[in-house]
């Protein structure tokens, strides 16, 4: 007898779920695809992957550095000739896909290979959005996709002259593009002045244009605000930190301007592409 948790399916996703298949390289609706949200099992809706665990590892799938906790069954696989080890869905043993270790593209040293016709976007709604820059990137976002509350941690480029910057462009440091995290974050976890106490401990906001040997507006410390609530919490935000630090706090207030997202290199990499700054 067929699982009930199948006979909703159509039979492409059949195919994958039940039959162990896989869809064609770079075909499914996942694979370039950043939104807030949690992965769930087509078949039966078990949550298996959170949006900040995904990364573009050029692949081809969807991959995730991480399955939620206690989602995910991992069986060995002979097929074909090679050793791999196969994901399935804890809940309906419907088949995901692969997962791979040791290939050093995040700092997880995982790599999930999911079929995105195993899986199903559901997006978070009610959060709220908040972007800082505090110097390199790659630094800012760890420490904000690390952060509790914060579902979807981005890099990219705000604040600039030029539509469409590129890493290049702004490597020349006269776009006035500053390098940001973008959030998404539920202010049910963490509120917007918590968000900011991490900015402020994670860079010296009294160095003008400069994170250590960083050096160009690119590194600019800012918050970009979304509205005036967030403008009057970072402003009374600022006015504590005066006392904490000798020099004179630097940090620009300003309203946001739309975001771009920076090149999938940049997102979530932190050891295969340890390329070294881009003032260097
Ligand atoms: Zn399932």
């Amino acid at each position: 007898m067929e699982n009930d948790y199948f006979s909703h399916l159509s039979s492409e996703e059949k195919h994958i779920l039940k039959d162990k298949g896989t869809e064609a390289p770079f075909s499914g609706e996942y694979n370039d695809f950043f939104e807030a949200g949690i992965f769930v099992c087509r078949a039966c809706e078990n949550p298996l992957y959170e949006s900040n665990s995904k990364f573009n590892s050029g692949c081809g799938w969807p991959s995730f550095d991480e399955g939620m906790k206690g989602s995910i069954k991992k069986n060995k696989d002979l097929s074909g000739g090679r050793i791999r080890t196969e994901i399935c869905c804890k809940k309906c043993d419907g088949h995901l896909g692969h997962v791979f270790e040791g290939e050093q593209i995040t700092a997880k040293n995982t790599r999930h290979c999911v079929n995105s016709l195993s899986i199903k976007f559901i997006a978070h709604n009610n959060l709220e959005v908040a972007t800082f820059g505090g110097g390199c990137f790659w630094h800012v976002g760890k420490t904000f996709r690390e952060t509790k509350g914060v579902c979807l941690a981005s890099v990219g480029y705000m604040g600039g002259n030029t539509l469409n910057p590129t890493y290049h462009d702004i490597c020349k440091g006269n776009t006035n593009h500053a390098e940001v995290v973008h959030l998404y974050f539920n202010s049910e976890i963490i509120s917007y002045s918590d968000l900011l106490k991490v900015f402020w401990s994670n860079h010296n906001p009294t160095t003008l244009n400069q994170q250590g040997l960083d050096v160009g507006t690119q590194y600019r410390s800012v918050i970009f605000y979304q509205n005036n609530t967030q403008k009057e919490v970072a402003e009374t935000s600022l006015f504590e930190q005066k006392e904490k630090w000798k020099k004179e706090i630097v940090t620009q207030i300003t309203s946001a301007e739309k975001f771009y997202r920076a090149e999938e290199y940049h997102q979530n990499y932190l050891n295969k592409n340890n390329l070294g700054s881009c003032g260097l």
